[in-house]
């Protein structure tokens, strides 16, 4: 593939797009692939070790079936086993872009990196903010579907989140993307809630489920997710109208812990979610934080780990059916 740059995660994509690449997020594209577990499986023969997590080697074996030569990789802010895997690229003759997001999340700090990385790319700040003001226009549209869904609870839990996920690398044509989601949000229309059933209201935290189910066996069971906090950060929909620099910073998921928290417990209190999923990737660093998020939120959480892709098994679809079962009974005849 020429031209075309890979992402490990969520980064100032403006610049890419300002220095002419087409991005692909390959997170999504592995999700997307017709065969996902064959990818994790590939890596595996290609000596990643089974005690990792299967997103990064779902990224190394899409990279590799892509023919991906250049991506931009986290190396703070993210993971360990993300800055590992992009070691193992570079050794395979992949060119990386590294890019840091500082701890402590200093303006000065992170505005020497988006320079560095612009630097890197070929082009600079001024044009990738530019570029920020085209995809704006593309996020308040994301805004949109978003708002209607947890206004009205009109949009199946999957197509939010699909809706969301589309803005880390703008499906690798922002033109595209915007004209898809236009008419997404056209088609929306009035608001009809008459005669349909009263949902559950949930809310997901935690890295993107790697189950290709789950959204399907919540929803069958009268639930539905309006809030899903890491593919909303994704999409940087608190950062529209503002700067590069102030809208990363504002970014909550590679910095510390508290600042998710404060966005969740917002959302619990604004969205009026009846309960959490806090949705854990096995082999995953950022399980831990699932103590700190039960000290602090009050609703009902449900644990869910995901370890290759595949449906959700009997155990956590019963696991489900309890919870879901709990919140109603908590919430009266
Ligand atoms: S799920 Fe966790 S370990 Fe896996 S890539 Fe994401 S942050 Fe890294």
């Amino acid at each position: 593939m020429t031209n075309v740059l890979g992402i490990t995660t969520t980064v100032p994509v403006e610049l890419a797009y300002a220095a002419g690449r087409a991005v692909v997020d390959l997170n999504n594209a592995f999700v997307a692939d017709a065969d996902p577990l064959g990818l994790v499986e590939m890596a595996e023969r290609s000596g990643f070790p089974q005690g990792c997590c299967a997103w990064i080697k779902g990224i190394y074996g899409v990279a590799k079936r892509l023919g991906v030569r250049e991506v931009i990789g986290v190396v703070q802010g993210d993971c360990s086993d993300g800055a590992a895997l992009l070691e193992i690229l570079e050794s395979e003759g992949v060119r990386v872009h590294p890019f840091a997001y500082p701890h402590g999340r200093r303006r000065e700090d992170l505005e020497r990196e988006v320079g560095r990385l612009a630097e890197s790319l070929g082009t600079t700040i001024t044009a990738g903010e530019t570029c920020k003001q085209e995809l704006d226009a593309i996020r308040k549209l994301a805004r949109a579907v978003d708002t209607r869904a947890w206004g009205h609870g009109d949009i199946q839990s999957a197509v939010l989140s699909e809706s969301l996920l589309a803005l880390t690398d703008f499906q690798g044509d922002p033109g595209a993307c915007r004209h898809r989601l236009a008419a997404q949000v056209d088609a929306l229309g009035v608001p009809d809630v008459s005669g349909a059933m009263p949902r559950i209201r949930l809310g997901i935290v935690g890295v993107p489920p790697i189950l290709t189910d789950l959204w399907d066996v919540f929803e069958a069971c009268g639930a539905r997710f309006v809030f899903h906090e890491i593919p909303r950060q994704f999409a940087l929909l608190d950062g529209i109208g503002l700067d590069l620099v102030s809208a990363y910073q504002r970014y909550t998921y590679p910095y510390d812990f508290g600042r998710r928290l404060d966005d969740i417990c917002q959302a619990v209190a604004s969205r009026q979610l009846a309960g959490l999923v806090h949705y854990v990737q096995t082999f995953c660093h950022r399980q831990i934080h699932d103590r700190l998020l039960r000290e602090r939120v009050t609703i009902p959480i449900l644990g869910i780990e995901g370890d290759r892709p595949g449906p959700v098994d009997a155990r956590t679809r019963t696991r489900i059916e309890a919870f879901l079962e709990q919140i109603r009974r908590a919430s009266g005849p």
